[in-house]
């Protein structure tokens, strides 16, 4: 059966025909593909035609698909164990390598979605500060906790402006909502909640509703004012955490996070996520302390075994500077292309994630800076480049991601079928 035949059928057993609402093609029109298998940097679709993966997931692979290394070691714990909802070594193994490796967590606790590391992060800095207020950032996107469904992601773009239907006042009374890259309103929210904010979240790379890549010194303005009034300065480095470097963001600059949460990178393609940060924050969850967290498949040891092996082969390969420098090159040539032929588009980019959109004269840092007028031909770009075997994420919102399998013979042969395709679009 070919792919939209699967799509009719699923549509009839599952809502929308899909389990995650990005996956439905709705914001770039058409019929979804289903994939049957995946290796490296391809994907390859039920009608057998191979496609070069820049969705990568959303995130998770950046080894790419299947790495030999990350494989046999999965197939390894498949012939040992699938889940034990008992005590077990392999968890704490990667639980050693990220506290060894990255200064700023001294504890950790792994769930198996980043929905459940923020919802109890966020638990957890109410039950430290006895308070209740949140505040988020315009844009970012914290997964579908009820509190975090207030102007989110782009998957999300242009619904209803609580984001959900389902969610009670009560849910979002507690939600406090600042521009991304405004220090002013960050300053006036905090003087006039000063008392009651028992958080601020941020993804310090904000990457669910294009690339808005922030300047240090506002990320450090949030360090500061959550130190100076007792919040907990948290961090949503799910997309970001093992993606932009070892250390994610907090460690590119140097940041100081009481709370961070993980996940995609961390499970190298399976569902593990983690929330993690300072033990006397850690050391509140049950059954240490009196926050309550539990999780049947926590700790999964296919997904403790895959996002170990990810991460080590990482470091051993130094995959973080390979892959930023790489990503960089590509970005670089193909702006380059855009300037020399009068194209009005930029790939906007930091390490190993990337966004295209129309030229500005500014940096984009907040979403009243994104140029719209791109979206139209972005659908029309990500529709030809299907046709030339390139499948991008299914929005104009989303990044692309580059893993270490995106090597330069598939970074060559994009960029060729990128220039035509733009030349196709702007240029007749
Ligand atoms: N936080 C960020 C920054 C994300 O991008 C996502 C998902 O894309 C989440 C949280 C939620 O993670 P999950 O989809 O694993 O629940």
């Amino acid at each position: 059966m070919n792919s939209e035949n699967l799509y009719k059928q699923s549509s009839q057993y599952v809502p929308g025909g899909v389990h995650s609402p990005v996956r439905a093609f709705k914001s770039v029109g058409g019929s979804p593909i289903f994939f049957k298998s995946a290796l490296g940097a391809y994907l390859t679709s039920v009608e057998d035609i191979r496609y070069i993966d820049f969705c990568t997931s959303f995130g998770p692979l950046i080894l790419g698909h299947r790495h030999p290394e990350v494989q046999i070691k999965v197939q390894d714990m498949l012939n040992t164990a699938w889940t034990f909802g008992a005590c077990e070594p392999y968890s704490l193994k990667l639980a050693e390598f990220i506290i060894q490796n990255i200064p700023h967590i001294e504890k950790v606790r792994f769930v198996s979605s980043g929905t459940e590391a923020v919802m109890t992060a966020l638990r957890i800095a109410r039950a430290a500060t006895k308070r209740s207020k949140i505040l988020k950032f315009d844009g970012c996107y914290h997964g579908h906790v009820d509190s975090m469904l207030v102007k989110s992601g782009s998957g999300l773009a242009g619904e209803a402006s609580s984001d959900s239907a389902g969610l009670t006042e009560d849910a979002i009374k507690n939600t406090l909502v600042c521009e991304l890259d405004n220090e002013t309103q960050l300053e006036a929210i905090f003087e006039t909640h000063s008392k009651d904010i028992a958080a601020v979240i941020i993804e310090p790379l904000p990457a669910n509703y294009g690339l808005l890549i922030q300047r240090k010194e506002f990320l450090n303005k949030i360090q500061t004012l959550c130190q100076n009034h007792g919040s907990l300065f948290m961090l949503d480095e799910v997309i970001s955490g093992f993606r932009t470097s070892l250390g994610g963001i907090a460690s590119d600059f140097n940041l100081k996070p009481d709370l961070v949460c993980y996940g995609k990178v961390m499970g190298g393609g399976f569902n593990a996520a983690a929330y993690a940060g300072l033990a006397k924050y850690m050391n509140l969850i049950a059954p240490e302390g009196p926050v309550y967290q539990a999780g049947t498949l926590s700790a999964n040891p296919l997904a403790m075994t895959a996002g170990l092996a990810t991460l080590e082969i990482m470091k051993k390969i130094n995959g973080w500077e390979v892959l930023n420098t790489r990503t960089k090159n590509w970005v670089n040539g193909l702006n380059k292309f855009f300037e020399s032929e009068g194209i009005a588009l930029f790939l906007s980019h930091y390490a190993s994630l990337f966004w295209l959109h129309q030229k500005t004269d500014q940096s984009i840092r907040c979403l009243s800076k994104i140029p719209t007028e791109h979206k139209n031909n972005y659908n029309k770009l990500f529709h030809l480049l299907l046709k030339k075997n390139i499948y991008m994420a299914p929005s104009a919102f989303e990044v692309g991601f580059l893993s270490i399998a995106h090597d330069d013979d598939i970074l060559n042969a994009t960029t060729k079928a990128i220039q035509s395709a733009c030349l196709e679009i702007y240029k007749t």
